[in-house]
């Protein structure tokens, strides 16, 4: 397998040189949203330690993000009054992966609505900051 590049976007991100839309942040993941987003509140959650995807990372590490990701699609539930919610991993390109550091999607979903096709247009800034603090709001509202 490829080895992991340090200068993938979302290491960029983790390093603080490259902005996102933070929504949540503990010693072990960082999630923010995803700025093509392929449903209202998409977000993704990776874990701070370097991963490529789902075959270099421990079962310790990928515990994190699926525990960040079980929590952010709790409050996205709320958060965008979802009735569903889809949580994908793809790894490697055969898999769908597009960006190298691995990274779990959560998709809040609705009734009868499709998911955008992948990376179909880039959401506008004020929507995203809006459902950023909408998104922290509830997380912030969870027992
Ligand atoms: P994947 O196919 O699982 O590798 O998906 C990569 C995802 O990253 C896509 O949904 C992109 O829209 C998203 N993405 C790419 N660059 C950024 C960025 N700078 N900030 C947030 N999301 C991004």
């Amino acid at each position: 397998m490829t080895a992991y590049d340090p200068d993938n976007i979302f290491a960029k991100i983790l390093r603080g040189e490259f902005s996102c839309y933070k929504v949540y942040e503990d010693d072990h993941v960082l999630a923010f949203l995803d700025i093509m987003p392929r449903s209202p509140g998409h977000t993704l959650v990776i874990p701070k330690t370097p991963a490529r995807n789902i075959f270099d990372i421990t079962a310790e590490d990928y515990g994190h993000v699926a525990r960040a990701a079980h929590k952010i699609a709790a409050a996205a539930k709320l958060a965008f009054k979802a009735d569903g919610m889809t949580i994908a991993q793809y790894s490697e390109a055969a898999g769908g992966q597009v960006v190298f550091h691995l990274h779990m999607h959560v998709m809040p979903r609705h009734d009868n609505v499709g998911l955008l096709p992948p990376a179909s247009r880039k959401e506008d800034p004020k929507v995203l900051e809006d459902n950023a603090t909408k998104l922290i709001a509830a997380l912030e509202s969870l027992p």
